[in-house]
């Protein structure tokens, strides 16, 4: 079956450990979450002006980095959710990571 991976693991860090395994995948810490989430292109530093009036204002009062999606323009900001998605990496990759400035 090309282009068919079957995984036999139930939950998500089985799962990526078949998939690493059978992809012979390797991960670079440096690029987690460094990607848009709508259009998975590479998030590039945004001024903090640029931001303004496309975030909340509590964001935009709060948050001190912003990055953009070059091509759809979604902005991303360092917020909570950030340190709940390394939680979950951490979990399903069982390494031992720290929150990186992007979202
Ligand atoms: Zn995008």
């Amino acid at each position: 079956m090309d282009g068919v991976i079957c995984l036999s693991a139930n939950n998500t860090r089985e799962q990526l450990k078949e998939l690493f395994s059978v992809l012979d995948l390797k991960y670079d810490p440096e690029l987690f979450l460094a990607r848009c989430s709508y259009c998975n292109r590479e998030l590039e530093e945004c001024q903090r002006e640029q931001a303004y009036g496309k975030v909340p204002d509590y964001v935009w009062n709060t948050a001190q980095e912003f990055f953009k999606c070059p091509a759809c323009g979604k902005i991303y900001w360092q917020g909570t959710h950030v340190s709940r998605m390394y939680e979950h990496i951490k979990d399903w990759l069982n390494i031992n990571v720290t929150t990186k400035r992007r979202n």
